[in-house]
């Protein structure tokens, strides 16, 4: 490149205090503020001038409109916010990585309503006394599961943690070798077990235990039953593991609560739906379970949450212990929760009004439309590098609900001609580093886009994102 000699010396560098009052910097000051201007313009000032020294500034680059345009991009790109949406198409309904259960509209708006004006969140309304939060959610919770009462905290590994701490405190807590489970993202039940200062009692063997197993570690200490849904991982072949049933008789004839984490938990029965089952709470309370614990963003379909549901007494034990207050969730938690619960109320329309209902159980024809539709547009943004095509999938629930059951999807696959896989990892960082970025799988030596959770109405936003990329070939 030629360099113009005098404009790329470092003494050319305009300075900040004149292109703050240039014209083309009018609007930029007007949209992003002075503070701001001034700092980036500072940082891009400085790049120049170091590119100057090296030799190596382009001729032009100091003209004011250029400078204007260089840190308008700069502004627009630091505004940005980490947070932000993607497109989920790696196959995974509830993805932990991207925020599990999308809260349907109803939510949404209970939340906006409670974050955007003061609201009864610890007031009795009738006596105008002070109140308690979690009231606002116990009847319906109740009301869904048959508990007696109910309690909200954070997570579930929160409400875990808290049951634990409560109940077992320096006494022992007897739990299946096969149900020490891990979920991914460092929840391990004998690190939580540890942290809540109560005594891991191990029972039986990984592939199987027995009544008699737990009969015989029962002792003066046992504090708690703990019974953990397996959520995701099958253990099969010769096993055995003990019925809550049989577990709530043997707690109740030596005096042991029995608690059951379900994890993810359900509050219907999704094989109506010709999901796959899993376990609800209402059957683990009604086998006797004293405390149940779930997640509110796994199959529940809300917000993150840690429900706590089962014996009067037991529950008014942990809301009254320190710890709850350290795990309390807040009132956008509350809002989006009761708008979610509510919708339980009418089952026969959760379908269309749950999101992570409608998505799990989401026609395969209908995927297969649409993935008909995007494939020869995908291609076309693509060029000539890749081949793209249509093809049956299985998605999974995810979050641990069901890891081994697959449903039936549809998506596109799109392979690199050479078919290495090396040749798909720059396409597959590309969409990734798109302002909504494209998530799929990497498997095969192809890269795998799942429909299942491209809402039909986010499509024109995809290919048009997809019209950007220009051309990207793969690496020889
Ligand atoms: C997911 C899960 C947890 C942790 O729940 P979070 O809501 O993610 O904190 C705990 N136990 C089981 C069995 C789970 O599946």
């Amino acid at each position: 490149m030629k360099l113009v000699q005098g404009a790329g010396r470092a003494s050319a560098i305009p300075s900040v205090d004149r292109l703050l009052h240039a014209g083309s910097f009018a609007p930029l000051l007007a949209q992003h503020g002075r503070t701001r201007v001034t700092a980036l313009l500072r940082r891009h000032l400085e790049e120049l001038r170091r590119a100057a020294r090296a030799g190596t500034l382009e001729p032009g680059a100091l003209a004011d409109g250029i400078l204007a345009a260089a840190l308008a991009a700069r502004l627009t790109e630091s505004a940005r916010l980490a947070l932000k949406p993607v497109f989920n198409l790696t196959g995974t309904v509830l993805h932990t990585n991207l925020g599990r259960a999308l809260l349907p509209e109803e939510a949404v708006r209970a939340v906006t309503r409670a974050l955007t004006a003061p609201v009864n969140l610890e007031l009795d309304l009738e006596s105008g006394e002070r109140g308690e939060r979690d009231t606002l959610v116990e009847p319906l919770l109740c009301e869904l599961t048959g508990a007696e009462a109910a309690t909200v905290v954070n997570n579930n590994a929160a409400a875990v943690l808290l049951v634990l701490s409560v109940l077992a405190q320096r006494r022992e807590v007897l739990v299946s070798r096969g149900e020490l489970i891990e979920i991914g993202g460092s929840f391990r039940l004998p690190d939580i077990m540890r942290r809540a200062g109560a005594r891991l009692i191990e029972v039986g063997t990984t592939n199987r235990t027995h009544l008699r197993d737990y009969r015989d570690a029962l002792g003066a200490r046992s504090a708690l039953l703990l019974k953990v849904h397996t959520s995701n991982y099958a253990i099969s072949g010769f096993t055995a593991s003990v019925a809550l049933e049989q577990l709530v008789k043997l707690g109740a004839a030596r005096g042991v609560p029995v608690a059951v984490d379900l994890g993810s938990g359900s509050l219907v029965d999704l094989t109506r739906w010709q999901l796959p089952a899993e376990p609800t709470v209402r059957a683990a309370l009604a086998a006797g379970a004293d405390l149940v614990t779930f997640s509110g963003d796994k199959l529940l379909g809300g917000p993150q949450a840690g429900l706590i549901v089962g014996r009067s007494d037991l529950v008014e034990r942990l809301r009254k212990d320190p710890l709850k207050r350290a795990l309390r969730v807040g009132k956008h938690t509350l809002a989006a929760l009761e708008a979610v619960l509510s919708l339980y109320r009418t089952p026969e329309f959760l379908p269309e009004r749950l999101t992570t209902l409608r998505l799990l159980k989401r026609p395969a024809a209908e995927m297969e439309a649409q993935a008909l539709r995007l494939a020869p547009r995908v291609q076309q943004a693509l060029g000539g590098s890749y081949q793209v095509a249509t093809t049956p999938l299985g998605s999974q629930i995810g979050s641990g609900a069901l890891p081994v059951d697959q449903l039936p999807s549809h998506g596109l696959v799109i392979r690199a001609p050479r078919s290495s896989r090396g040749a798909l990892v720059p396409l597959e960082g590309a969409l990734r580093a798109l302002p909504r970025p494209v998530l799929g799988r990497l498997k095969d030596k192809a890269l795998w886009l799942d429909l299942r959770c491209l809402e039909p109405t986010d499509e024109a936003e995809l290919l048009a994102q997809l019209d950007t990329l220009g051309s990207i070939g793969p690496v020889p």
